[in-house]
């Protein structure tokens, strides 16, 4: 079987921090070098990317010297402003190699819940894939806590999809996809992949089943996956370890866990 990616135009790539960092904290650049490739090729390709990327807060954090083990709320905040401005140089002068240019929207819970600013993102989001060019979008981790944050860039990123009326959502992480039970304390989990309908079943499946360094575990991918394939988005969990897996996306193949679509948009 092969995935019919024919009518695919329009797509949101997540990539978490485990798949953008090393374990200190710093960019993988290797990893980033490729997935910038991937990304312009799939953009040369006549496909419009959009980018979720998390890492501020890492890079951030490497770079300001703060302990990770005794971290305040509020310097998290502040490394966040510091790994952003990073993240995002470190993307304009890849994308600049391709000739793409790109621009970086900051969003918060505050946003999202209001009719109005959430509008103005969204013909913003419109506007700049109309002229050609990538948004990278993140949460605005210096104005969130974790009382008033939009969750995790997985939640982010189903929001984004919707936002733009995506066909595709791509969630780039450090697992594979959805076992039937969790691979870390199961070696007989059996990998599921494909998912016509995000069932309670589906749901009990991923319960439990984290990442190493993200925030979001399987439950908030499992919850993002509902949101946007019932907003007739479909999307993929995969492993991002190499991005290049993002080809094989492209070319129809099932490299991770896919979920349909439920209905039009
Ligand atoms: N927005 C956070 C960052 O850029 C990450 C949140 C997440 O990965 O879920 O560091």
């Amino acid at each position: 079987m092969k995935i019919n990616v024919e009518n695919i135009k329009r797509v949101v790539v997540k990539v978490g921090t485990s798949t953008l960092t090393h374990a200190s904290g710093y960019m993988n650049l290797r990893k980033v070098e490729k997935l910038v490739a991937c990304l312009a090729d799939l953009y040369n390709s006549g496909k419009e990317i959009i980018l979720v990327s998390s890492g501020a807060v890492s890079c951030g954090l490497a770079k300001t010297g703060f302990d990770r083990k005794t971290l305040t709320t509020e310097q998290k905040q502040a490394a966040a402003a510091v790994g952003q401005c990073q993240l995002i140089d470190m993307y304009d002068r890849r994308f600049s190699d391709y000739g793409i240019t790109i621009a970086q929207i900051l969003l918060t819970r505050s946003v999202i819940d209001n009719k109005e600013r959430s509008r103005n993102a969204s013909t913003t989001l419109e506007l700049l894939l109309g002229q050609g060019i990538i948004p990278i979008v993140n949460e605005n981790d210096t104005l969130s806590n974790e009382q008033i944050k939009i969750g995790s860039n997985d939640t982010l990123a189903a929001t984004v999809a919707k936002l733009c009326h995506a066909d595709l959502l791509i969630n780039m992480s450090d697992i594979n996809g959805l076992y039937d039970s969790d691979p870390r304390s199961n070696p007989e989990a059996k990998f599921i992949e494909y998912v016509e309908t995000v069932t309670d079943e589906i749901f009990a499946m991923g319960a439990g089943a984290g990442t190493a360094r993200g925030t979001g575990g399987m439950a908030t991918k499992l919850e993002s996956a509902r949101y946007v394939t019932e907003r007739g988005i479909a999307m993929i969990i995969l492993n991002g370890a190499n991005p290049e897996i993002l080809y094989d996306v492209f070319d129809g193949d099932f490299v991770g866990t896919y979920f349909a679509a439920q209905e039009t948009k």
